[in-house]
């Protein structure tokens, strides 16, 4: 992040004392290569225009900037605007990082991708853009993802990717992740590893922050030209991180903007049953980088849950553990109960279904609103849509829709 913030950063890659490059030598040659080819397209105009294009003939782009007004009517408070990536391409913010990721696998000569994938997001935002660029595309999902997540299985394959279903650990997204990594350092003459989030070695935290970053810039440009102002708070859910990050990202350097990240809380996090990684969590070394990851007391990382599936990572990107070391930004937890009211609420106040993740974000902004004044302005970003959940949350209500 090119901003006063990250001026804390010691040496690239460094966000404070978190971030870095904690990978086998293996790899070394092609991150380096990696970090090479980032720093010179991130600088090139060419590379920037193809980019912006992509963003805004196939993703959609800008993402409508929404006024809820009936939202802001009830809680009696702020002004409320939701930022409406559920409106992307894919249904969620994950295809700004992919299209800009893929683009640059491309332009360093790569003709295969190879991506994680926790409830199949991430897989289907790689395997749409693989498809669009002609890329042969392989995706890493652990078994038991792969069976409660079986239509975006299907989904994936109609795309053309083949699905590696991945049966070591518990069989979720860290396996899937530990599983990427391994195929990565046996084959990467050919192969990029699309990372989903702001995570892993650098450069994947920075360049994942860099691609996400547009929706903040969107949000200051939008929020100027219809109310003149900043927003006095920015609030997201923090699975690994990258949709708050770019919400984030450039009102980090305007000190008046409350930057609040909201983690899933799950049972509670008096529990061993939740995904609250700042919150319970501790600093280690993990999937390539310094950060702060819930663990044992011998440093084993420890089984997490959440109802939502995107968010229950048992780390948390470098950036983030910077920003809450420095208490730039506020760290929340949002509990199952309090995150399934909200995606009934958003849906009957705003008419509007979003991912049970971002409904972690709306419903700390229900307690929030009511707290500050109407003249003050409240940014929520609603990071993807929620048909995926309808099925499970009824399940949580007691209905069964499949049999
Ligand atoms: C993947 C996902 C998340 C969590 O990932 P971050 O990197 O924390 O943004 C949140 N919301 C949606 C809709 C997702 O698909």
């Amino acid at each position: 992040m090119p901003t006063k913030q990250t001026r804390i950063t010691q040496q690239a890659g460094r966000y404070g004392e978190f971030g870095g490059q904690y990978i086998p030598e293996t790899l070394m040659h092609e991150v380096k290569n990696l970090t090479t080819a980032y720093e010179h397209y991130k600088n090139d105009p060419e590379f920037q225009t193809e980019l912006r294009t992509l963003l805004q003939k196939y993703a959609n782009r800008p993402s409508l900037l929404y006024h809820a007004k009936k939202m802001t009517a009830d809680l009696k408070g702020a002004q409320i605007y939701l930022k409406r990536e559920d409106l992307n391409q894919t249904g969620s913010h994950k295809i700004n990082n992919v299209l800009g990721q893929i683009l640059l696998a491309k332009k360093m000569g790569k003709t295969r991708v190879i991506a994680e994938t926790g409830a199949g997001q991430h897989g289907v935002a790689t395997a749409t853009v693989a498809a669009l660029m002609g890329m042969e595309c392989e995706i890493f999902m652990g078994e038991l993802d792969t069976k409660r997540q079986a239509l975006n299985v299907y989904r994936m394959e109609l795309l053309g990717a083949k699905v590696n279903s991945i049966k070591t650990g518990t069989g979720t997204l860290k396996d899937a992740v530990n599983a990427a990594m391994r195929e990565w350092s046996r084959r990467t003459e050919d192969t990029h590893y699309v990372i989903g989030s702001v995570m892993g070695p650098h450069p994947f935290p920075e360049m994942v922050a860099d691609f996400q970053s547009v929706i903040s810039q969107e949000i200051k440009q939008q929020l100027l030209a219809e109310t003149g102002k900043l927003p006095d708070a920015v609030v997201a859910c923090v699975g690994g991180g990258s949709n708050a990050i770019g919400a984030f990202y450039h009102f980090i350097d305007e000190p008046t903007v409350k930057l609040i990240g909201c983690e899933a809380a799950g049972k509670g996090i008096n529990t061993n049953q939740h995904a609250a990684t700042i919150e319970r969590g501790s600093t280690g070394v993990f999937h390539g980088m310094k950060s702060i990851f819930l663990q044992d007391d011998d440093g084993q990382i420890t089984p997490v849950y959440s109802i939502s599936a995107g968010l229950d990572y048992p780390g948390i990107g470098p950036q983030h553990a910077a920003l809450a070391e420095t208490k730039r930004a506020e760290y929340v937890g949002i509990t199952d109960d309090e995150a399934v009211a909200a995606f009934e609420y958003l849906a009957r106040t705003e008419g509007i279904v979003a991912a049970i993740e971002s409904c972690h974000a709306v419903a700390y902004v229900r307690k929030l609103a009511p707290k500050l004044n109407p003249d003050q302005i409240i940014v929520c970003n609603l990071s993807g849509r929620g048909d995926k959940d309808v099925a499970a949350i009824a399940r949580y209500r007691g209905k069964e829709i499949y049999d």
